[in-house]
């Protein structure tokens, strides 16, 4: 299967010998103060599962062996189900600091918790005490001190009250999921006891051992659990589900399906009697040896699959609705475990399930069990991701167990790495899924470029707000900045692997595994694995890679080829480093014959000069060209472009390429009718013109018959760094409907990068407006003319735990410059605060203050109207479809929308009252909120009217919220605005006024058509 290497790559896939090469020491952890050692257990339990009450009754004895060159006093216990206990659990806060809602939105009794009711040795009740505010975390007091060479046996009790689905421990109705759900000792090494808590991020570290489990539960349900089944009735009942599957395997769809729905009504029935209690127990054991942790899962649905590899039975826990998208699921864990056989080493373990879960982290690695909850979507083989993912950490977890928490780019970054390579050998060029891994590792095209983007930003490579990857895994403020952890060492192992080429790579990974095989490794012992390969010290790949955030980042120089004295061509190209990670690379040269031949060189000055004698002369110079480095900016590595490609009507994008979208649309506006045009949009990032990383340019026009007009639109904007933070400056310029709207300006964001709070924006802009045609809108409402202004607006994303606030202020001022004939100044302040109050409840209050003074056009005046301009329809159609009714959020109040009011000042605040329908969490199922609303303003110094500014506005309704549609329905307000001409006059209005809606909601389809500058 893995065909990947092409001869021309081969030749040039050598270790890079002009690396510094070491006299390699064998790497005896010499930072380290303790040599190392580990500790051993042996753990019997027998436990009991109540499926009606969602809990486990436990009786645990733990055999412990001081290995370690220290007597013990005390010894620490994970006590993990009680991170699910309620809303003052580590676990409970850190969702909140994250602004993850999980155990906030889950009800008292769907929660979970341990408690220990015994804990001692021999006759002797242990004292214990749980860590500081951390009740996952007990010290247990021993009798006497555990010396060296020692070994003590306790004896504990527990209860578990299993939570619903919060995180991993949890059930779904009658089906359990296991996992971290004993009494569990916590590892004590050469670094000491590791007695870190259940966190929202980081995982776990176990002492190897082994385990002895007897479980008592219903007897129709199946059990997945680590280690084998050493129960002689239930391996018959398990060897009868497999000819069972075996059969179902061979029916034709139609049969399949049918007997799948057949097996629906047995799985209703047989549900009403364990309702009814009417279903006996049965009492099952597994044994496990050499692993460091247990975890079983069960439920009475399960179809149980059974394929093997060498020693190995794989068994596949799948549930009937799932079945036949789980149809190959036994052939990805299959190649999973050969691959990484292969890569790694031997799986050395009889047995591994893998299990079809509920997990809301999609998937989880046990020893020999992985749980897997997600569903291939298309064009995306996420099953098969995820089984090979969790299966890839039997190595890297399971048999290599480094510490989760210290060391999470250890186990997530070799897993990660692993999980791409299979990909891109697997799969490489034949199949349009797993976009992220083919583009990154390759130079294939996506469709997907706008999410690839936005995953790159999660890389530090290119987003340099992230820290290290090696970092303590609950240190990192969000799942986003966490991915670093895994992608940024996955993509710096590519390259390792690319230095090294495959076969001295694949020995230095297996020496990894020998090594360390069923013991503790750490960062370094990786490290000493390459290094006793290669006979080359690698401390500073790993030092600028994995410990430090530093960027890749290569730029071709100039390129002379020029005849020398005899009739030779002498070439000089410099490949410029700047401040970037220093690196070995190869060079591609194409000389004026189109031959190609390619240059090695360990790029560690500031500008790294190539020379060499040619008989042709050489014509452009390409770094990199296999693209096997995770640079900032992979566009500047070529002297040269090659010109413009259409290269297909459908999108397809790469990151490595420019790409023009051309999108036919028809457009109507109420005044000028239909209008025929297109919008073209050269996207990102054009270093060849403007020398930087990130640049979207895009134009449109439209021509409309019936009034014989042109409008257009044009827009660009470009990113660049400033102090380590991402800025946009841009500029924008239209004719639309009547008037040119243009501006220029500059945007600095803060914290916004490091998915900080709060995050802080600052936006300055010069902008020129002008109105030339008044009949687009309502005349009462605008003004022709020119305005010319300055304005400069701050904005402030203040996310306090489960709460959103946004803050926002702007002062504009006009110019009194190319004929504008205004001259006024315009302050405004929003406010914007999203407060959930339980789970049902959550409360959103908009607050608007704005003030203008001096001589200004009416439509830059406040509103109470939802819009300041009157609304004509404007949409687009054909193959793109578009509405959008603008409510610019100008403390306009909805029941308002057709009568525009407008002041010199206004005050308005609106609150509404949000049930959330489905009582989900917000990260899970998009919520469903209904609403009920009250707006309140007051505007002074109305325009246009007649009598006092005593008037305060008041309006009331209800409404709907769903993924990102937002309507509101205004039921009652206070007065009706009349317009008159020009006169405005207001009325008292108390009555139900179902007269307007106001929907919003923006959806936009496009086809593309895409050209390519390659
Ligand atoms: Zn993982």
């Amino acid at each position: 299967m893995l065909f990947f290497i092409s001869g021309i790559r081969r030749n040039f896939i050598r270790p890079f010998t002009i690396l510094p090469v070491i006299a390699v020491v064998t790497v005896n952890a010499s930072g380290q103060a303790a040599p190392y050692f580990q500790q051993s257990v042996s753990y019997d339990i027998k436990v009991s599962l109540d499926v009606d009450r969602h809990t486990l009754l436990g009786r645990e004895t733990l055999t412990y062996i001081n290995h370690s060159p220290d007597t013990l006093t005390f010894v620490w216990f994970h006590l993990y189900p009680n991170a699910y206990k309620d809303e003052r659990s580590v676990f409970a806060r850190e969702e909140e600091e994250r602004g993850i809602n999980d155990i906030f939105y889950t009800r008292e009794s769907d929660r979970g918790f341990m408690t220990l009711d015994t804990i001692r040795t021999g006759t002797t009740d242990l004292r214990r005490e749980y860590k500081d505010g951390d009740e996952t975390e007990m010290k247990a007091f021993l009798p006497r001190g555990l010396a060296p060479g020692d070994s003590i046996s306790f004896f504990m009790s527990f209860t578990v009250k299993i939570p619903r689905f919060i995180s991993r421990l949890g059930h779904l109705n009658l089906h359990f999921e296991i996992t971290q759900w004993y009494p569990k000792i916590a590892v004590y090494d050469n670094t000491g006891w590791h007695n870190d808590g259940y966190h929202v991020l980081g995982e776990f570290y176990g002492d190897y051992g082994t385990f002895q489990v007897a479980v008592t539960l219903p007897e129709n349900m199946w059990v997945a659990a680590t280690g084998i089944l050493t129960d002689e009735k239930e391996k018959a009942r398990l060897a009868e589900m497999l000819d069972y599957t075996k059969r179902l395997d061979h029916l034709s769809e139609k049969a399949l399906n049918q007997q799948l729905d057949s097996l629906n009504s047995v799985n209703k029935h047989m549900e009403e009697n364990f309702r009814a209690g009417n279903i006996p127990l049965k009492t099952i054991s597994f044994v496990a040896e050499h692993v460091h942790d247990f975890a079983w899962a069960c439920d009475f649905r399960f179809l149980v699959k059974k394929t093997e590899y060498a020693n190995t039975s794989i068994y596949l826990f799948v549930l009937p609705e799932n079945y036949t998208a789980w149809k190959r699921a036994d052939q990805y864990a299959q190649d999973a475990v050969a691959t990484m056989t292969g890569w790694v080493g031997d799986y050395i373990y009889p047995s591994l399930c893998v299990v079809n879960s509920f997990n809301p982290y999609g998937g989880m690695e046990y020893n020999n069990l992985v749980l897997c909850a997600v569903k291939d979507q298309r064009g995306f083989k996420f099953l098969e991701e995820v089984i090979f993912h969790e299966i890839g950490h039997q190595w890297f977890y399971g048999m290599l167990g480094n510490n989760e928490m210290a060391d999470a780019w250890l186990d997530e970054g070799l897993t990660q790495f692993c999980e791409l390579r299979y990909f891109k050998e697997k799969y490489n060029g034949s199949f349009n899924d797993s976009w992220f891994m083919k583009t990154l590792l390759g130079k294939e095209s996506t469709t997907h470029k706008e999410m690839f983007k936005k995953q790159l930003q999660l890389i530090s490579s290119y987003n340099p707000a992230l820290s290290p990857a090696s970092g303590k895994a609950f240190s990192y403020r969000s799942r986003q900045e966490f991915s670093n952890v895994y992608l940024r060492p996955a993509f710096a192992l590519n390259m390792l692997k690319y230095s090294l080429g495959d076969s001295v790579f694949t020995a230095s990974m297996r020496t990894y595994y020998r090594k360390n095989l069923l013991r503790h490794p750490s960062g370094e012992s990786l490290i000493s694995a390459f290094n006793e390969t290669t006979r080359q010290d690698w401390h500073w790949f790993f030092d600028e890679w994995v410990y430090s955030n530093k960027q890749c980042n290569f730029k071709a120089g100039r390129l002379y080829s020029q005849r020398s004295a005899g009739n030779d061509y002498r070439t000089t190209f410099e490949v410029i480093r700047a401040d970037s990670i220093v690196m070995p690379l190869l060079v591609e040269f194409k000389t004026e014959k189109d031959s190609l031949f390619r240059r090695q060189l360990f790029a560690d000055k500031v500008i790294n000069t190539i020379e060499f004698s040619s008989a042709d002369r050489v014509v452009s110079a390409h770094i990199d060209p296999d693209t096997s480095l995770l640079e900032f900016n992979p566009k500047n590595n070529s002297t040269g472009w090659n010109g413009l490609h259409l290269s297909s009507l459908l999108p397809t994008e790469s990151f490595y390429q420019n790409t023009i979208y051309v999108t036919p649309w028809l457009r109507h506006n109420s005044f000028s009718g239909w209008g025929y045009g297109g919008m073209g949009i050269v996207y990102d990032q054009l270093p060849f013109l403007f020398g930087n990383e990130s640049c979207a340019l895009g134009a449109s026009t439209y021509y409309f018959p019936r009034t014989n007009t042109v409008d257009y639109a044009f827009v660009f904007r470009n990113t660049t760094r400033l102090f380590e933070e991402f800025n946009d400056y841009f500029l924008n310029y239209s004719k639309w409907q009547g008037e040119i709207k243009s501006e220029v300006g500059f945007e600095y964001r803060l914290g916004q990068y490091k998915f900080e709070h709060p995050s802080h924006n600052f936006l300055l802009r010069f902008s020129y407006d002008e109105l030339f045609d008044a009949r687009y809108y309502d005349p009462a409402n605008v003004q022709e003319g020119k305005d010319v202004t300055v304005g400069i607006r701050y904005t402030a994303g203040l996310d306090h735990n489960l709460s959103t606030h946004q803050f926002d202020v702007e002062i504009r001022k006009s110019l009194n410059i190319l004929d504008g004939k205004y001259d006024y100044t315009k302050i405004t302040i929003e406010g914007y605060n999203d407060i959930p109050l339980s789970r049902r409840f959550s409360i959103t209050n908009y607050t608007n203050a704005g003030m203008i003074h001096g001589t200004y056009p009416a439509q830059t005046g406040l509103f109470i109207s939802p819009s300041g301009r009157t609304i004509y329809s404007d949409f687009g159609c054909f193959v793109g479809y578009r509405y959008f009714l603008d409510q610019a959020f100008s403390g306009g109040l909805a029941g308002y929308i057709n009568e525009n009011l407008s002041g010199r000042s206004l005050l308005s605040t609106r609150f509404d009252i949000n049930v959330n329908l489905l009582n989900s969490p917000k990260g899970q199922i998009e919520p469903l909120f209904i609403k009920v609303f009250f707006e309140g303003a007051k505007l002074w110094r109305l325009k246009n009217n007649s009598q006092d500014d005593r008037f305060v506005f008041f309006d009331a309704g209800i409404g709907i919220k769903l993924i990102g549609v937002d309507l509101d329905l205004p039921l009652w307000k206070n007065y009706k605005v009349v317009h008159d001409g020009m006169n405005v006059s207001i009325h008292p209005d108390n009555r139900l006024a179902f007269n307007s809606i106001l929907v919003r909601f923006d959806l936009t389809y496009y086809l593309q058509f895409a050209l390519e500058m390659k």
